[in-house]
């Protein structure tokens, strides 16, 4: 059996169980993550099989913090594979993908929670576990710059946001020299110039991605390009608005924090008074996050 094939019986396990309803077995549950976690799934079988989405099911269904846990540590991993589709696939196969290959829970799962600060988060790090002090300093001041008060809900993490920003500048220059820094410098600033809010926001919802902000020019990070898209967001959807209210609008421009696919629809609502501004609605059709944003 292949690989794909496994995933999808794995797939399709998964699906009966968070479908049947709360009485999910959590014990074979747990199993079937543990096989998924020992087998080398790359972004094709990921895409293929979308089998993060039945894992973020069971995610959700569940009440087991062991299921959860694993759970969320395997969409983890999963989203780095997203984040760097051409980076090569280092995690350690077993080389076995049949289904009596069920391999022990390593000790890496107690450890978990520190997998962020330490570097040497062991066998299941991907290739954006960094050690160079100057790269995690780099992403400690870009999450820094992300991070504000107001953070939208549902969207990816200041610390996600910071990392794939720098794997991106990185990948480009390929060294920590000037060129790099500057370029780091420069998105920093940009992201807290409060007379430029939009840019920050737009990245935070996924309108930018890092690989295009990452490349952009100061003219392009600037205020009225920024406003520009959003303006041109909002006015996209007023004009769809009247046509399709119950459905709402699919847009490519914004980028679930979930799943990292660019497949959500939207619908803007007048919520409270006419004069305050409308509320955007989003949801994604890819894995059903749903979020909101002013
Ligand atoms: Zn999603």
């Amino acid at each position: 059996m292949s690989v794909e094939e496994e995933v999808l019986r794995i797939h399709k396990k998964l699906s009966k169980m968070t479908s049947s309803g709360g009485e999910t077995n959590q014990a074979q549950a747990l199993d079937l993550l543990k096989v998924l976690q020992g087998l080398k799934i790359d972004l094709e079988i990921l895409t293929n099989t979308r089998i993060g989405m039945a894992v973020n099911e069971l995610r959700k269904c569940s009440k087991d913090e062991e299921v959860i846990n694993l759970s969320k540590k395997l969409i983890k991993n999963w989203k780095k594979l997203l984040a760097t589709p051409d980076s090569p696939n280092t995690k350690p196969s077993n080389g076995n993908s049949s289904s009596s290959s069920i391999k022990p829970p390593s000790k890496e799962e107690k450890s978990k929670e520190s997998k962020k600060s330490s570097s040497q988060s062991s066998s299941y790090s991907s290739s954006s576990s960094v050690t160079d002090v100057v790269r995690i300093k780099c992403r400690e001041m870009l999450a820094g710059a992300i991070k504000c008060d107001d953070y939208p809900e549902g969207c990816a993490s200041a610390e996600d946001l910071a990392e794939e920003l720098e794997e991106a500048i990185f990948a480009e220059f390929k060294n920590t020299d000037m060129r790099y820094k500057n370029r780091v410098r420069s998105r920093i600033s940009n992201l807290k110039d409060s007379k430029n809010v939009e840019l920050r926001g737009n990245f935070i919802r996924g309108a930018i991605p890092a690989t295009r902000l990452a490349k952009m020019t100061p003219e392009e990070m600037a205020s009225d390009e920024m406003k520009k898209l959003r303006e041109k967001f909002v006015k996209e959807s007023i004009n769809d608005a009247q046509l399709a209210t119950v459905q709402g609008t699919k847009t490519e421009m914004l980028k679930c924090g979930k799943c990292k696919k660019k497949n959500c629809t939207y619908n803007q609502l007048q919520t409270r008074s006419a004069d305050e501004p409308m509320t955007t609605f989003v949801l994604c059709n890819n894995c059903g996050n749903r979020w909101k944003f002013c």
